[in-house]
């Protein structure tokens, strides 16, 4: 395939994402979405395993997003959120709400996962300052966890993973524990808790699954266990659900298989159906009204330029009536069963060491890191765009995947490990 002048000309201009560019093939060239496909420049469809880093969960280009998106451009792009209100924010906050179990009824905006994750660092270390209480100027999360990759955020990702352990040093290093499985895991977060807990504003965690640290699922004890033990020791619990929500693993917001209500949650990926980067981090009641005073001083100082851009907004209120009647969950339910049928055969693989699937996620994985770039390449002359990570190769295609290309997809899986 000849490259386009696009790409030729504009290639030593563009840094790429966790990439080393020197020695990585050239990325593939891509014209347009339909459906659960990337169409590229030379004609070929790839289809999409990923749905696109997690995002386009009602598939790509779906007519009642494209709609409302055209409707927005034309009436409003964008307006500062700074002192003015708009329709689309007003009633995805409220929407939002209804959905979210409990109180969880106070929606911050902003544009990317990471900066919500920060803004609800940031919410969890003021709520101990408003309260009277200091010294709480940490954290806890959990080995295994991924929750960005901004520099606040990265100190609370797995500490060993490979894309950030070269900066260890530069931001405070916060409290890593493993996550309480069992009742020796549980009495370790229990003493560390006692011990340092008077440090630490919040914990934070991926509920059921942590994906980007290898696609690691937990039962759902494990979080009302974390629910127990904050609540023993006084220090807030953040739900990461910027991966899980939106139905990826079979309820709509993973916290609602646990029955466990987090003090924050954040939102983000799938939240405008892949369209528009917008996230959220949504406050209990006690959690914002720790911010409710005479005090200017007690206000949360804290707003994205772009935050609650409305046509953002508008994606989202869309997703959101796909996702009313319901539909997703059955399909969520056909392609998990897909995903675990057509992966099953994997285990007999070199070097596969778990097969597993949780909602629509389908993992298979090896002993040892794989090689990404060559991976991503074979599955792309199979027809498939799947882009592993670390040691795991997995799938998370959109919700409306058709049963044909889910059967492309494990195939292509099957071939690469060698057992079809
Ligand atoms: C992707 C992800 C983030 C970071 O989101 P960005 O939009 O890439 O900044 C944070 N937490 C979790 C659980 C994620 O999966």
């Amino acid at each position: 395939m000849s490259e386009p002048r696009w790409l030729t000309e504009g290639a030593p201009h563009v840094w790429r994402p966790y990439c080393q560019m020197k020695t990585a093939r050239p990325p593939l060239p891509v014209v347009a979405t339909r459906g659960s496909r990337l169409i590229l420049e030379d004609g070929r469809e790839l289809v999409d395993g990923l749905a696109s880093w997690w995002t386009a969960c009602h598939g790509y280009n779906h007519p009642h997003i494209a709609d409302a998106l055209r409707a927005q451009i034309e009436a409003m792009p964008h307006v500062m959120f700074g002192g003015l209100a708009h329709e689309p924010a007003y009633r995805l906050a409220q929407r939002l709400a209804g959905l979210l179990p409990g109180d969880l009824d106070h929606v911050f905006f902003a544009e990317s996962g990471s900066v919500a994750v920060e803004i609800a660092m940031k919410m969890a270390l003021q709520y101990q300052l408003n309260r009277g209480v200091s010294g709480r100027t940490r954290f806890l999360a959990f080995r295994g966890g991924y929750h960005g990759d901004t520099l606040a955020t990265m100190t609370v990702c797995d500490p060993e993973e490979g894309m950030h352990s070269l900066f260890a040093g530069v931001m405070p290093a916060q409290v890593i524990a493993d996550l309480p499985r069992d009742a020796a895991s549980e009495a370790a977060l229990d003493a560390v808790l006692a011990a340092r807990g008077s440090e630490i504003a919040a914990m934070l965690v991926e509920p059921l699954i942590q994906g980007a640290g290898g696609m690691l699922p937990h039962p759902p004890e494990v979080l009302r266990t974390l629910r127990r033990l904050a609540d023993k020791h006084g220090v807030l619990l953040v739900f990461d659900e910027i991966f899980t929500g939106f139905g990826r693993t079979g309820s709509l917001f993973a916290m609602q298989a646990a029955g466990v209500e987090p003090d924050i949650v954040t939102l983000s990926k799938a939240l405008t159906g892949g369209t528009l980067p917008l996230s959220a981090a949504v406050a209990r009641r006690h959690v914002f009204e720790a911010f409710w005073s005479d005090d200017p001083g007690a206000a949360l100082m804290h707003g994205p330029t772009y935050m609650a851009n409305p046509l953002a907004c508008a994606a989202a209120n869309a997703s959101l009536d796909l996702f009313e009647d319901g539909a997703w969950a059955r399909d969520v339910a056909r392609v998990s069963a897909a995903l675990a049928e057509g992966l099953e055969p994997c285990r007999q693989g070199a070097g596969v060491v778990d097969v597993r699937t949780l909602g629509a996620i389908g993992v298979v994985e090896f002993d040892a890191p794989v090689a990404v770039s060559d991976l991503c390449a074979r599955f792309a002359e199979r027809g498939a765009w799947i882009r592993p990570m670390g040691k795991v190769v997995y799938l998370t295609p959109a919700f409306t995947t058709p049963d044909a290309d889910l059967a492309l997809l494990t195939h292509a899986v099957r071939q690469v490990v060698g057992v079809d």
